[in-house]
């Protein structure tokens, strides 16, 4: 046997037994005739003795791979540092596997190194240890699916180029010159298309690519969980979804969720100023746009709204100067804000305002009787919310106002069905084309796009977007004109998605799903807010992975075989 035990097994219980072990040199003490070597695999460390009067290969250096054969003793004091600390092992044979050179990271080292040596940051920079959480997740969110009834099926990576809103992946084709695959952006119209098929219930841990900027949280290539359920109302799915986290939460992190709450996507916008609230927290907006037009005071009286929020603290100059910049980078004007003590305003805005309005907004914010400090935006409807929505965030964040191990669930239901993209003067889907206008807008979306909500719906940890989802337009006609709307016209909608729409004509049943992104999920899970914690080899911002240095140029014959000349 290569090994009888792993390093994190030995206990006191296998005193006197005679065991092999292997793993790689953690750290080596020489003192007099002993050297002792802490050996470590994923399991664990456990103390090795190598006695020099037995005259055993110590050739060995720090991260070297070793084999030891050797009799386990129990320690005459446990080091109760280490799982395994009641016992150590007296080496009889030491084999050097794999001496190691000096590590080229150490824990000052940029991004692009570590992720050079991406296995030695796995190895022994904890990864390892998100990543067997993330198989652990991965798993029982599998179990759950099966328990359920679904069917996981596995949808081509090779697909049609039909953009699903961000920038497609493509492969050239040889067999087929000068046409393309493109990589899936997320397996969407395979999955409505197995409704169709009579799948009834599919899901797949789907990777999607999208060839997008980078940010903390995005990558090219992503993992999500993917779904679809036919002969389901929203309702169902949501329900759904809430028995496979509750499930997951307690499996992996024994924890009980509370039933998620349901916010519409306006009733979102105007408590927490965000489609992605944090419900760890309260201090929440309140609109005071009709007090604030019976003032004289242009700013209030002239904003389209004006949005408070109360909390019970005092601030210096320099960090109301901060919050200033704050919401200015979410296109506020200003910030306006007022100390309040004693049912008073007192500096800020207060002199702009008489006692009579004072009141008021001291009693719509609930701080009658309170001492602290009230900010406002007055300014457009969104900009105002989401300008104070990413204050109240700050604001919960400097003030420790949430544990960090709390986790709580939304959903944010009823969100528009379309977006206005200013740059390219057009409405663009606000999440994918295939999501159905609730029922009162169907026959007439065209005409009032900016009004029109879908049966579209996020799911919401934490202030993190974790999952979008829809019914999706399972009546061929009313997709065409979606299509039509956002222009593309008869044609293009049937050289781009005429197998889709065929499809739907020869009995498609209503059906609804969801992409949970697994990266963001667990991540969070374990209390990181960059998904690469929990990857295995991510790229850096360039898109690129300075491991195996992809992406890379490719050979003239390659170029050849598949008629491609570079254009630079
Ligand atoms: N395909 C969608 C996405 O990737 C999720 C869905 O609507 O099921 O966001």
């Amino acid at each position: 046997m290569y090994r009888t035990h792993t390093c994190g097994e030995l206990r006191a219980k296998h005193e006197n037994s005679e065991v092999t072990l292997a793993g790689w040199v953690h750290k080596v003490r020489t003192h007099g005739a002993l050297t002792f070597v802490d050996l470590r695999d994923r399991y664990g460390i456990t103390q090795i003795t190598i006695n020099s009067d037995d005259d055993l290969d110590t050739d060995f250096t720090k991260e070297s791979v070793i084999q030891i054969k050797g009799v386990v003793v129990k320690k005459p004091e446990a080091n109760k540092a280490l799982e395994t600390g009641e016992i150590e092992v007296i080496a009889k044979e030491v084999n050097v596997l794999s001496k190691s050179e000096p590590l080229p990271i150490d824990n000052n080292a940029t991004e692009d190194n570590r992720l050079k040596y991406r296995y030695l940051d796995i190895r022994n920079n904890g990864v390892i240890d998100n990543l067997a959480f993330r198989s652990e997740a991965v798993l029982t969110v599998r179990n759950f699916f099966r328990s359920e009834n679904f069917l996981e099926i596995e949808t081509p990576l090779l697909v049609k180029s039909t953009p699903e809103g961000a920038r497609d992946y493509v492969v050239p084709s040889r067999i087929n010159k000068g046409m393309f695959y493109a990589l899936p952006q997320s397996p969407q119209l395979y999955k409505q298309i197995l409704m169709i098929a009579g799948a009834d219930k599919y899901f797949q841990l789907a990777k999607c690519l999208r060839d997008e900027d980078l940010r903390a949280d995005r990558q090219p290539e992503h993992t999500q969980i993917d779904f679809e359920m036919s002969f389901v109302h929203q309702e169902d799915i949501q329900a759904f979804v809430e028995r496979l986290m509750k499930d997951l939460f307690k499996r992996t992190l024994n924890k009980e969720l509370d039933s998620f709450p349901v916010f519409s996507y306006d009733n979102a916008m105007a408590r927490f100023g965000s489609d992605k609230p944090d419900i760890r927290f309260g201090l929440e907006l309140t609109d005071v746009t009709k007090i604030g037009k019976e003032t004289d005071f242009a700013v209030f009286k002239e904003a389209e709204v004006v949005n408070a929020i109360f909390v019970e603290k005092d601030f210096s100059r320099k960090e109301i100067d901060k919050y200033t910049d704050l919401v200015k980078t979410y296109r506020a004007k200003g910030l306006a804000y007022s100390k309040i003590v004693d049912n008073k305003f007192d500096g800020g805005v207060s002199k702009f305002l008489d006692a009579s309005v004072q009141e008021k907004i001291i009693s719509a914010i609930n701080a009658t009787g309170k001492t602290g400090t009230v900010f406002f935006v007055a300014d457009r409807l969104r900009i105002s919310q989401t300008a104070l929505g990413h204050l109240r965030n700050k604001l919960a964040l400097d003030l420790e106002l949430y544990n960090k191990d709390d986790f709580k669930f939304c959903w944010v239901n009823d969100f528009p069905l379309f977006s206005y993209n200013e740059e390219e003067d057009k409405w663009e889907p606000e999440h994918h084309m295939f999501s159905m206008p609730k029922p009162e807008f169907v026959n007439d979306f065209e005409s009032r796009p900016g009004e029109v909500k879908g049966d579209l719906w996020d799911l919401v940890l934490n202030g993190w977007e974790m999952a979008s989802g829809s019914i999706r337009v399972s009546n061929p006609k009313v997709q065409e004109r979606i299509m039509n709307f956002i222009g593309l016209n008869k044609e293009e909608a049937n050289e781009k998605f005429g197998f889709l729409l065929d499809a739907y004509k020869y009995g498609g049943p209503i059906h609804g799903g969801m992409g949970i992104g697994v990266d963001r999920l667990v991540a969070l899970m374990l209390q990181f807010t960059d998904i690469r914690a929990v990857m295995a080899f991510p790229k850096n911002k360039n898109a690129q992975c300075p491991m195996d240095d992809s992406p890379n140029k490719i050979s003239e014959i390659q170029l050849d075989e598949l008629s491609i000349s570079i254009n630079k």
